[in-house]
């Protein structure tokens, strides 16, 4: 079970943001911007945005306008979306993700360390 699944089923505490039958939002523990929400595809079925992409894309469309929601509801309605895809590019929990940075960003948000 991923780090995510485990928030999903309530065995870890987090922020959640926003959930629907498909997908749920939280606060990222370690936020690298004023407003840095994580937006996760229920499914542990898709490691990354491309298997996401191949595999159900109207997921992936939905997880893009959940995105713009939260974005809105958090922040002025722009944002970052981030896909961090393979461990060499920062990926960290092999559960697809998007990073969603928003409210006051410097290039320092853009994902690296
Ligand atoms: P990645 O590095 O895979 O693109 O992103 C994983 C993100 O998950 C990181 O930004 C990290 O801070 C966040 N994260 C890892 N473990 C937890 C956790 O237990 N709770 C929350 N809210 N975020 C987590």
């Amino acid at each position: 079970m991923s780090i995510f699944s485990a928030i999903i089923a309530r065995d870890i505490p987090a922020d959640i943001v926003f959930e629907s039958d498909t997908i749920i939002a939280f606060r990222d523990i370690a936020p690298r911007a004023p407003i840095h929400l994580l937006v996760v595809p229920k499914s542990e079925a898709y490691a990354n945005v491309v298997e996401l992409a191949a595999g159900d894309p109207a997921l992936l469309a939905e997880l893009v306008s959940v995105a713009h929601d939260l974005a809105r509801e958090h922040a002025d309605g722009e944002f970052r979306l981030i896909f961090n895809t393979g461990a060499n590019a920062g990926q960290s929990v092999f559960h697809v993700h998007a990073h969603v940075l928003a409210g006051g960003l410097t290039e320092g948000s853009l994902g690296g360390e």
